[in-house]
């Protein structure tokens, strides 16, 4: 692909994406019901990311006009998602 040889694509980021890091790392420390291993964490950081609204900007920019309507809609479908998610891996096991 020429575009990433040409540009530093590494600027743009999904700032969602950085919000449902934060919620997964919180639900690790503080849930002991679920299991933590690789697999099971990245599929429900994949099927979260897969339901959320992305958000993304240059590094360049950053964030000039921080959004409190967007970020309270991206903080409830991360809720809803999550919920989903931990639903469908109870429902669902990769593994006994
Ligand atoms: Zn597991």
């Amino acid at each position: 692909m020429m575009l990433e040889k040409r540009y530093d694509l590494e600027n743009i980021r999904n700032e969602s994406q950085g919000r449902v890091y934060e919620r997964i790392d919180k639900l690790l420390e503080e849930q002991d019901d679920i299991c933590k291993c690789e697999t099971c964490v990245l599929d429900l950081t994949a099927f979260i990311l897969n339901r959320i609204t992305p958000r993304y900007t240059t590094s360049m920019l950053g964030n000039l006009h921080p959004d409190a309507v967007f970020e309270k809609k991206i903080e409830v479908e991360i809720d809803l998602a999550l919920r989903a998610g931990l639903k469908q891996l109870q429902e669902h096991p990769h593994h006994s």
